[in-house]
C-alpha cells in the first residue's frame, strides 16, 4: 500500500482513495512516511481541466457581490472535503456578473443549487458532452 500526500494541499491518499486530512498530512510529512504527489484536484488545476462553468448574473449581484463571492468559496471548501477533485479553477467578474470555472461537474451544479437556495432567482443547468461538462446559469434581477 502506497501512502501519498499532496504537495500543494492537505489531501492524503491511503492506498484506496484521496481525502482531505490536514492532521494526517502533517504527521505523514513530518515522518517522511508518504510519497509526495499531486491530488486529483491539484492535478486538474495543473492540467487546466475545467468540467463546469457557472454564470451568475442579474441586478441583485451588484449589491451582493461580496456575499456571493464568499458563498462560492464556502461551497467549494465544504465540497472539497467530500471530493478532493472538486476545486475552483477561476472566479472572475464578467459583465457585472460572476463567472466560476470548476474542475468537477458536481461542484458547478452545487454552486448553482446553493445560490438558488440562498437567494432564490432562476437556475438553469445544462449537461453537455454526455454529462462530462456542465453549464450552470443563475440569474436574479
Ligand atoms: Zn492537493
Amino acid at each position: 500500500m502506497t501512502l501519498k500526500i499532496c504537495e500543494r494541499c492537505t489531501a492524503v491518499f491511503d492506498g484506496h482513495k484521496w481525502y482531505d486530512d490536514p492532521e494526517k498530512h502533517r504527521a505523514l510529512a513530518r515522518r517522511g512516511a508518504a510519497r509526495v504527489a499531486l491530488c486529483p484536484g491539484d492535478e486538474r488545476l495543473e492540467k487546466r481541466r475545467v468540467d463546469g462553468v457557472v454564470h451568475l448574473s442579474g441586478g441583485f449581484l451588484r449589491g451582493h457581490k461580496e456575499e456571493a463571492v464568499n458563498l462560492i468559496h464556502n461551497i467549494s471548501e465544504k465540497h472539497r472535503h467530500r471530493n478532493v477533485a472538486a476545486r475552483l479553477f477561476e472566479v472572475k467578474d464578467a459583465d457585472g456578473g460572476i463567472t466560476v470555472e470548476t474542475t468537477e461537474v458536481t461542484l458547478a451544479e452545487k454552486i448553482g443549487k446553493e445560490f438558488e437556495k440562498a437567494f432564490s432567482g432562476d437556475l438553469n443547468i445544462s449537461w453537455l458532452q454526455g454529462a462530462d461538462f456542465v453549464r450552470v446559469k443563475w440569474r436574479r434581477d
